[in-house]
């Protein structure tokens, strides 16, 4: 269970900052989670860098950071202004490229529509330009009132540190540490867990290639449509767990492909 009181609250210094979004300056309306409040006990086992910081923001920074698993303060700052210049590129586009005194020598709607984004674009370049605000924590010493686990596991080997079992798996398992590193804390913090996952991952999507591949050469070759050749063969291997692809065709092929009377020559 995740706890708010795993965080420190962070307060602003100075009273003008009071219900301001950290990230980009507007009304603050909800709260933040460095890191995110599903990951918490990611972050305390792994010791990965957090600052476990309880964050004032906006709720368009709050929908915007649903998507970021980063800890750390700086990391999710950077991502929620990604976020809002993908969002407003259109209207800081336009920003950038017009100004005030253009606008006179257009027509009426292009004139407002223009006047409109010049305006979106402003705020957004400024909300993008908000340095943050000075601010205190809380308490000064994280409460930890998870303990740690010890070590990690990784299919028998043993390791005191995360760095130690992520480099070891990622090496053996050949996987790169990022997509590691994402699947176990997705995966109850566990890296048997995340490797299989990986591992049947991977088994599926060349599994659906050769059902692809074979569906196809199948029915070029038996002028079938290939939606009718995969749907069939889907449908024969899920009523019948232990068949292949190649024994699914050859199945299809009996069945319904085969002509039931010889051709006579
Ligand atoms: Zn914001």
């Amino acid at each position: 269970m995740t706890l708010a009181t795993d965080y420190h609250l962070l307060v602003p210094t100075y009273s003008n900052d009071f219900n301001t979004c950290f990230y980009c300056g507007c009304i603050a309306s909800a709260h933040d989670y460095a890191p995110p409040l599903q990951y918490l006990e990611f972050y305390l086992a792994t010791r990965e860098p957090s600052e476990f910081l309880q964050v004032p923001c906006c709720s368009e920074c709050h929908d915007h950071l649903k998507a970021c698993k980063a800890g750390t303060l700086d990391e999710r700052r950077t991502f929620a202004k990604a976020r809002l210049a993908k969002k407003y590129d259109k209207a800081l586009t336009i920003y950038e490229m017009w100004t005030e005194a253009e606008l006179a020598t257009l027509d009426f709607s292009l004139r407002h529509s223009i006047e409109a984004g010049l305006k979106l674009g402003g705020e957004t370049a400024e909300r993008l330009g908000y340095p943050g605000f000075a601010y205190e924590t809380a308490g000064l010493q994280h409460n930890m009132q998870h303990q740690p686990v010890s070590y990690f596991d990784v299919f028998g080997e043993r390791f005191s540190t995360f760095r130690e079992a992520l480099e070891f798996a990622s090496k053996a398992y050949r996987i790169p540490k990022n997509t590691l590193k994402e699947y176990f804390a997705d995966n109850n913090n566990n890296f048997e867990l995340a490797i299989q996952a990986i591992h049947k991952q991977v088994a599926e999507k060349e599994f659906n290639q050769q059902l692809k591949q074979q569906c196809a050469a199948f029915a070029k070759q038996h002028k079938q449509a290939v939606i009718f050749v995969h749907k069939q063969v889907e449908r024969y291997l899920s009523e019948n767990d232990d068949m292949t692809i190649s024994e699914a065709l050859e199945h299809l092929y009996q069945t319904r492909v085969k002509p039931q009377h010889p051709a006579k020559r």
